[in-house]
This record gives structure tokens, C-alpha cells and sequence, in this order.
């Protein structure tokens, strides 16, 4: 009997660390495949719809995210169509990231195409609380897609910008949980980097002599709103939809009636109404442009703290 409980206990002496050292080297085999690696083929494929969406992505994932924007620079969001290259691309990706609230109509449709149940999605307009979101009132969205109920332009705030950070954090720890601590990180520093550019807005705007002006669509709406901006008109409701000239001759009259200075155009579209209005406006009405979006292959606006910042430095200048 003490013969046998003593190779029990021997056994068991032996078996039990033989357990864990096998278990070990299981880790220890599997663990490679498990997480994101930073750079080459491991990392995390991400799409996101448009440039300052992209610019977020990269900032959370760092090396270890590769980002496909899918409206490129210059287009407009508001319509575009994906290339078969983008679909494929989709078919395999991680994750899937979106402004959301109707700015991409198309997004959704994709989505049922791409044939990608695992896709991971995050959508900006889900992540801000409704509170802090504007009805559309003056961003009909053109086409089939009706009317949006919130204005899409939410990341042109830096405020709202921070919940966009938190949602994509999320999403890349839910895919990659291995690198939660670096996609913790890399979030909590790009919210200090946009707690810097508000508190910036915030010191510039307080120079200003006037607060008025007139946008190309609603891009500026949320930005205004934040930073007591005044967004007397805008030239075109329906982006894509030239105004009329009754429309036109509203403008000018708005322009006259309340001293605006300045009408803010935008690189995506043509600046040609916007100078007809100014023109017709008279009085040194001047039009600047203002870009929403960015441009990964221009220095000046190629992550979204240069394109804010650029912005900025557009306005302050038009409305000193
Ligand atoms: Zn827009």
C-alpha cells in the first residue's frame, strides 16, 4: 500500500509540471500566430472610407494596422463607387471603418457584397452620443438615400474626433486582443494630441473680428457650432446639386444683409459658384477654401492635425 501511494505521489509529482511545460510549449507554439505582428503580412487589414477616418486608424494602430482609404483624395464622399481591387481587399480585411450617418450611402450596400462575415465594423456616427449630433437640416443627402436625420461632418470637431479614437481602439482590441496595451496607447496619446488642437481652435478663435460665414455644404457645421462660428448659408444643400438662382440670389442677400467677409469652398468641388456669389456680392467678399478631408500625398493636410491646423490658419486669416 505504501509502495503504491508512493508512485502515486511520484506520478503525480511528474505529471502534474509535465502538464504544464506541455501546456507551455502549446503557448509558446500557437502565441506567433495568434496576434497582429507590426509591419509585412501579419498586420491588421482596416478600410476606412474616407482620408482624416484612415489618418484615425493608423494613429490607434500604429505598425500594426495596414489602412485602405477607399474614397480617394479629391472625390467626394457623398457619392463614389468602390473598384473591384477596394472589394477585394474588403472580401479579406479586419475591420471596416465609417463616418457613418448617411455620409457613405453606398458603405452599407458593400458591405453584403464583400462577402466578409467577420469584418469587424466601426461607424463614427454610432459612437458620438446623439446629444452632440446635429440634425441634418442643412445637408439633404442627394440620390435615393432620403433625407439623413444628423449631419455626417462630425470629425471636423476634435471633440467628437475623441469618440471616433475610442470606437476604433475598441474594435482593433476585439480583433487583436494580443496588442490591446499598444492600441491603449497609441489611443490615450492621439486623445492628448486632440485635446492640444482644441485647446488651439479654442485660443485662435477668440481673436477673431468676425464670426460669419458662408460654407460650400455643411462640412463646417459641427466645427462652427463648437467653436461659436456663424454659418450664415451654405451654396449648396445637396452636394453635388448646383443652386439655383433664386437660391444664389438668397445668399447674396444674407451676404449684404449681415457683413459676411468670407465664403469657404472646398478642394472636392467646383469653386465656380462660390466665386459667382462673392462677385455678385461685391464689397470685398473674398472666398477661401477650407478642406474636410485631407490628402495623404500633400504635406500640408496629409494627417488630419495638419489639415485642421491648416484650416485653422484659413480662417483666422479670413475672419481676423
Ligand atoms: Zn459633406
Amino acid at each position: 500500500m505504501i509502495m503504491k501511494n508512493n508512485i502515486i505521489k511520484i506520478l503525480r509529482n511528474i505529471t502534474l509540471p509535465a502538464i504544464v511545460v506541455s501546456a507551455m510549449m502549446v503557448v509558446l507554439i500557437l502565441a506567433p500566430g495568434c496576434g497582429k505582428e507590426a509591419g509585412g503580412a501579419g498586420r491588421m487589414k482596416i478600410a476606412a472610407d474616407i482620408v482624416p477616418m484612415a489618418d484615425f486608424c493608423r494613429a490607434v494602430g500604429g505598425e500594426m494596422v495596414e489602412v485602405e482609404i477607399l474614397v480617394p483624395p479629391g472625390a467626394s464622399p457623398h457619392a463614389y463607387e468602390l473598384t473591384t481591387g477596394q472589394m477585394r481587399f474588403l472580401a479579406d480585411a479586419d475591420v471596416m471603418v465609417t463616418v457613418g450617418l448617411g455620409l457613405t450611402p453606398w458603405a452599407e450596400e458593400i458591405l453584403s457584397k464583400a462577402g466578409n462575415p467577420d469584418l469587424a465594423t466601426v461607424a463614427a456616427g454610432d459612437a458620438i452620443p446623439v446629444a452632440q449630433l446635429i440634425p441634418a437640416a442643412l445637408h439633404a443627402q442627394g440620390g435615393e438615400a432620403g433625407e439623413a436625420a444628423y449631419d455626417p461632418h462630425v470629425w471636423l470637431d476634435p471633440n467628437l474626433a475623441r469618440y471616433i479614437i475610442t470606437a476604433i481602439r475598441d474594435a482593433l482590441i476585439q480583433v487583436d486582443p494580443q496588442n490591446a496595451l499598444i492600441y491603449r496607447e497609441n489611443a490615450a496619446a492621439y486623445e492628448e494630441e486632440l485635446a492640444h488642437l482644441d485647446a488651439e481652435i479654442r485660443g485662435e478663435m477668440a481673436t477673431l473680428s468676425s464670426r460669419k460665414f458662408i460654407a460650400f455644404h455643411s462640412s463646417w457645421t459641427y466645427f462652427a457650432a463648437r467653436y461659436g462660428l456663424d454659418q450664415v448659408g451654405v451654396i449648396e444643400e445637396q452636394p453635388g446639386k448646383e443652386p439655383s438662382a433664386g437660391e444664389i440670389a438668397e445668399l447674396v442677400e444674407k451676404i449684404e444683409s449681415q457683413g459676411v467677409r468670407v465664403v469657404f469652398a472646398e478642394p472636392q468641388f467646383s469653386t465656380r459658384a462660390a466665386e459667382a456669389i462673392a462677385e455678385e456680392s461685391g464689397g470685398g467678399v473674398v472666398v477661401e477654401i477650407l478642406d474636410p478631408l485631407g490628402d495623404p500625398d500633400d504635406p500640408a493636410s496629409d494627417t488630419y492635425l495638419e489639415m485642421m491646423r491648416g484650416n485653422l490658419a484659413i480662417i483666422v486669416e479670413a475672419l481676423a
